[in-house]
């Protein structure tokens, strides 16, 4: 293991998964003397944004009971995450599934150095007028979200483009969905294009309000799989993570969107 990047040394799942299945692991090699980094010019810390208590669970069909979300945000917690969206104060009326938003609040453990965000502008397509209020406003983080996921890498750089023109990109994160299957590689061109802030959910929880069984959110373990293999730090166990995916998954009784834990269970890597 002696060229797998600092960054994943803490990561046991990947090494797991590197041992067991070399061939879906290329450690990146130290850059030889006058040789340019594989990961020059990306970041080197990217802030994972948990939504899935929030985001995810808003848009599962069930109710989710309370004492169960409450768990799932503590485990998350202990996996290293900076940020947890937990719950969202709106009426119940219009998201029955946030109605328990003050018990959640009450009954959370809050870990040191983790933020519990209880809403994040989430934009309805790429509206840079409307970024660009929103940071005149005061809001020091804009999410900038493709909720229905027809984005493409292209769509995902022009749009950036534009909007880099009216905000910092250190006031910039990117919300994908992976409806159709382009969340990561749209991920990867906003790093690219130096957003250092990623908004993901546990287990790919949330379905997508547009197509039945589609694929909504996506999935926190297939970021930090992805960026751990770029060498770029997130701070998150991806074990834990998928830990607290697997008992979310188990108490909803459905099966995990992530394709990371997919391909970790069904290798017996976890458990
Ligand atoms: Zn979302």
């Amino acid at each position: 293991m002696g060229t797998v990047p600092s960054a994943l040394k803490h990561c046991l799942s990947y090494q797991h998964l590197l041992k067991e299945q070399p061939w879906i692991g290329e450690p990146v090699p130290p850059p030889q003397p006058g040789q340019e980094s594989q990961t020059s010019g990306l970041p080197e810390y990217i802030k994972i944004v948990e939504v899935g208590p929030r985001d995810g669970l808003q848009n599962e069909k069930v109710i989710v009971p309370t004492d169960i979300k409450i768990e799932l945000i503590n485990r998350l917690s202990k996996t290293g995450l900076s940020a947890i969206e937990v719950t969202s104060f709106v009426s119940s009326k219009w998201v029955p599934q946030m109605a328990d938003h003050n018990e959640v609040m009450r009954g959370i453990e809050r870990h040191p150095g983790v933020r519990y965000p209880v809403l994040t502008p989430n934009l309805q397509g790429f509206h840079n007028a409307v970024s660009k209020r929103l940071y005149s406003m005061g809001c020091y983080e804009i999410s900038l979200g493709d909720t229905i996921g027809v984005g493409t890498p292209g769509s995902m750089k022009r749009m950036l483009e534009a909007v880099m023109k009216e905000i910092p990109l250190s006031a910039l994160a990117v919300h994908c969905h992976d409806t159709y299957g382009q969340a990561l590689a749209n991920i990867l061109t906003a790093i690219q294009m130096g957003v250092a802030v990623v908004d993901s959910s546990v287990a790919g929880l949330g379905g997508c309000p547009y197509a039945k069984g589609a694929t909504g959110n996506v999935a926190t373990e297939d970021v930090i799989y992805m960026l751990n293999g770029l060498g770029i730090n997130t701070g998150v166990n991806l074990y834990r993570v998928m830990e607290a995916g697997n008992f979310i998954c188990t108490a909803l009784n459905k099966k995990t969107n992530s394709k990371v834990a997919q391909a970790s269970f069904n290798s017996g890597t976890i458990n």
